[in-house]
């Protein structure tokens, strides 16, 4: 079919529903169809998926989706199948699969019916597969969360950086790159690894101009602030982040003794309370969970409505995601980080049993995190620059929203400020 006579947004209605396309879809859409290798970099929640499911879907061929999480992927194909009268239109295929199961998604794919077609990259590299896809019809390959191909990036799986390889075995096909990773570093290494430095690149932008950054400096009365701050918000939901379990069960417990409804979540508990803790959070049966970085994935809670880092996070990245997770309906968010020199020796010290190369990546990304605690210009500048988006605060959504913006304070000051 020729790209130029299909109706995308017909399709994007029958497939899903929607009347229009969200952000950079459609261009990066009318790139894949021109069968040009796309990278595309938007934040969570941006409608990536989209991206590479609706030309799966009208396109010949079937596309392979490389995904690193098995149950992101069986989610994906749920939502696939539940808009087709046709089960075979999306398919997994993994080790857990039965020979029989194989074989059915073999049959399915060879006769044209299903369009994508989700495989971990571990399965991918298994030459049986790959012998397979070599003798089909593939309209492109969508590598989603690209990022963990770094060592830059927050979840990097060695396995990604075989993808290089068997794409080539597989011909001539379109390569897509999706990720939420917004630093150039990664970036760079997603194109090199890839071998798609000529890839078309389409990139959203990581503002997120409701949202409030304010850093303060940890003192031992941290507690008390952060009672205060909450008592001042009574009745919203809030998240507050903390470094260790240990850690976490103490602030929930210190809220719940001062009148405050909250409970603690992190991956020491069974799976059943912590089930139960995210329930009560989402049904608004409290107002606070206090958590690790274990609690977030995934969630999508329109009205949180602010973010604290009790502990700061391990890089800005993780900052920037963590963050992201207050004020998504466009309400307020308020993110609020505490900051004491003696917490980064602390995740120095943790990291100093890992390996050297490691070590130094986690040192580098931290030391972004501590120039940011310790700027006196606008967060949200430093934050998008550090993503390599400029920002204009005068002219830019969100220009006055952060600390630094609106109590300016002269540099000595401001590195007085900081508890050491
Ligand atoms: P990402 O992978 O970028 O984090 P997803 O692909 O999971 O984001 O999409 C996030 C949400 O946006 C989903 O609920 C999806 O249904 C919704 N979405 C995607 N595209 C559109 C659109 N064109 N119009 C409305 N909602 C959309
Ligand atoms: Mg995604």
């Amino acid at each position: 079919m020729n790209p130029n006579e299909i109706d995308i947004h017909k399709e994007l209605k029958k497939y899903f529903g929607f009347d229009q396309f969200k952000g950079l879809q459609e261009q990066v859409i009318k790139s894949i169809l021109g069968k040009e290798n796309t990278f595309v970099i938007m934040p969570t929640g941006g409608g990536k998926s989209l991206c590479y499911q609706l030309p799966a879907l009208f396109q010949e061929g079937t596309a392979i989706v490389v995904s690193p999480l098995i149950a992101l992927m069986k989610n994906q194909v749920d939502a696939i199948r539940s808009v087709s009268s046709e089960d075979g239109i999306a398919h997994v295929l993994n080790s857990s699969l039965t020979k029989t199961e194989i074989n059915q998604v073999k049959k399915d794919i060879t006769s044209g019916i299903t369009k994508l077609l989700y495989v971990a990259p571990e399965s991918l590299a298994k030459e049986e597969y790959v012998d397979f896809l070599k003798s089909v019809k593939i309209s492109f390959i969508a590598i989603d969360e690209a990022h963990c191909i770094s060592e830059w990036g927050h979840d990097f799986r060695p396995e990604y950086r075989n993808l290089k390889n068997i794409i080539k075995h597989l011909g001539n096909v379109p390569v897509i790159g999706l990720t939420a990773t917004a630093t150039p570093k990664v970036q760079e290494d997603i194109l090199k690894n890839l071998d798609m430095s000529d890839a078309r690149t389409f990139k959203a932008s990581f503002n997120r101009p409701n949202l409030y950054y304010e850093i303060r400096p940890k003192t031992k009365n941290v507690e008390s602030d952060i009672i205060k701050f909450i008592k001042q918000n009574k009745g919203k939901s809030g998240i507050i982040y903390c470094l260790s379990r240990k850690k976490v069960e103490e602030i929930a417990h210190v809220l719940q003794v001062n009148g405050i409804s909250a409970v603690p979540y992190h991956a020491g508990l069974d799976a059943k309370t912590r089930a139960k803790h995210q329930d009560m959070f989402l049904m608004e049966d409290v107002d606070v969970v206090v958590a690790t970085i274990a609690f977030g994935m995934g969630i999508d809670k329109p009205d949180v409505r602010f973010v604290i880092h009790h502990d700061i996070p391990k890089s800005l990245e993780s900052y920037y995601q963590e963050t992201g997770r207050a004020g998504r309906d466009g309400g307020e968010g308020h993110c609020l980080a505490y900051y004491s020199y003696k917490d980064v020796e602390k995740l120095e010290k943790f990291m100093s049993g890992k390996p050297v190369a490691e070590q130094e990546i986690g040192f580098a990304l931290l030391q972004e995190v501590v120039a940011y605690a310790e700027t006196s210009m606008s967060r949200r500048k430093f934050l998008l620059h550090y993503f390599g988006e400029e920002f204009d605060n005068e002219t830019g959504e969100g220009g006055d929203m952060d600390d630094n913006v609106r109590n300016p304070k002269p540099k000595s000051e401001a590195k007085e400020n900081v508890v050491k």
